[in-house]
């Protein structure tokens, strides 16, 4: 009987889907009621959390401490810990805090063949890291049933700023900026200029012309204020306009709730997609550009011309991912419809030098280029390694592994 691993349910990429492999039936293994904090350590200031927590759950038993895990992912309000971990999932915070994989310190994977517990200080020289191999296995490399993660303390203060700049271009220059600088802020998001202007207008006063910048700063007053001065410098230098916290309270009041509205769109015969890579700063716009104009010609073949918007919320110095939003009209057979256009999208990113994924994970809708991302080798190691851990390929057959 095949395993699919339940979390909280949201994932993007077919992570879910009820693959059976070669086996004759396939069971979902809900982990619902792996639901508790089994220990808080504030000397380490690490926490470790049952799998099937939803992220609500784990905030509001470490807020009981005083403690946050800053993990604020678009899906916060149903995903769970172990998801984020099987997922390496990516917080709208990341910038602050970190991607999932970042906290992890430590976890225990039950496989087929046994259980793992892995992790045992906060850095170690003992040979590669087993925990990166669990980290993001997304079920088909075996069950994570907790992890320990670093925790902080509630931030005192919370401090908003949004700035516009003249086009995407310098607003990527001035991230790359931050990142290179040590500056970023707690939350840095770039939109370009087209969903500047769509969400802008949705979520407050229609905003000035060019790209919008969300900043946010979260830590004490001191940590705060010493931030927000190092990013005032690189964005002004960088030819940045500051517009105050305003536009920031549209999109913190509709950052839950525009997912909803994608049943709406669906229901009135709009497609709406999303997709995301992640690339280095040198070929981030030659990719931006790619998978604009390969979603823009699928869509328009089909008959239904898209609006295609992006926008940068994962910063490193090095580069940066991108988040696209696709809407368009339904044709008569939508899933044909965006698998074409999904499929044009994927070969654009590969081509440009891109990943495939930064931070949805690879479920069955990215496994066609996970041999680009790993070559024959790497994709050989991946199976080996699910040879040896789940020896019947019981977990989550048709998933990640090329
Ligand atoms: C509206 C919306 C917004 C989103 N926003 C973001 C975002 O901002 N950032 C982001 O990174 N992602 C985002 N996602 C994608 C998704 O939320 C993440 O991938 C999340 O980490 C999945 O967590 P989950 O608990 O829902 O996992 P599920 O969807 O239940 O499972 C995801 C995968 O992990 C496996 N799995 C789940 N739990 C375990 C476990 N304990 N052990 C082993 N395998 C397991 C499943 O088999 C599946 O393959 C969004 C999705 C939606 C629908």
């Amino acid at each position: 009987m095949a395993v699919v691993p339940y979390g909280g349910g949201t994932s993007v990429v077919g992570g879910l889907d009820a693959l059976r492999g070669e086996h004759g039936s396939v069971v979902t293994l809900d982990l619902r009621r792996l639901d508790r904090m089994t220990d808080l350590d504030p000397v380490s200031m690490t926490a470790t959390l049952e799998a099937g927590l939803r992220a609500p759950e784990a905030e509001e038993l470490l807020r009981r401490h005083g403690m946050t895990l800053g993990h604020v992912p678009q899906s916060f309000e149903h995903a769970s810990i172990g998801g984020f971990a099987a997922t390496r999932s990516a917080g709208q915070a990341s910038a602050g805090y970190g991607r999932f994989d970042a906290m992890v310190t430590a976890l225990t994977v039950v496989t087929p063949a046994g259980t793992l517990r892995l992790g045992r200080a906060p850095a170690s020289a003992a040979g590669p890291d087993l925990r990166q191999l669990f980290l993001d296995g997304e079920g088909a490399l075996g069950v994570i049933t907790d992890v320990t993660v670093r925790v902080r303390p509630v931030p005192e203060v919370l401090l908003d700023e949004a700035w516009s700049v003249p086009d995407f271009a310098a607003g990527t220059a001035a991230l790359r900026g931050l990142a290179q600088a040590g500056a970023l802020p707690t939350v840095a998001r770039l939109s370009d200029e087209l969903e500047t202007a769509i969400m802008g207008s949705v979520a407050g006063p229609r905003p000035p012309p060019g790209c919008q910048l969300v900043t946010c700063y979260e830590g004490t007053a001191e940590t705060v204020e010493a931030r927000r001065a190092a990013a005032h410098r690189v964005l002004t230098a960088a030819g940045a306009t500051p517009l105050g916290a305003g536009p920031v309270a549209g999109w913190r009041e509709g950052r839950f709730s525009a997912p909803y509205l994608r049943d709406t769109l669906l229901d009135a015969g709009a497609l709406a997609e999303t997709l995301e890579t992640a690339a280095s700063w040198r070929r981030l716009p030659e990719l931006y550009g790619a998978v604009r104009d390969a979603l823009t010609a699928a869509l328009g073949a089909s008959g239904t011309p898209p609006i295609v918007m992006a926008h940068v919320s994962h910063a490193y110095p090095d580069g940066a991912s991108l988040y696209y939003t696709v809407l368009a009209a339904q044709a008569a057979d939508p899933v044909a419809q965006w698998a074409a256009a999904k499929r044009a999208a994927g070969d654009a990113i590969v081509g440009c030098g891109g990943t495939i994924t930064h931070h949805h994970a690879v479920g069955a809708d990215h496994r066609p280029w996970m041999r680009a991302e790993t070559g024959e080798l790497g994709a050989e190691v991946l199976r080996a390694v699910k040879r040896t851990v789940d020896p019947r390929g019981i977990l989550n057959p048709g998933k990640l592994i090329p």
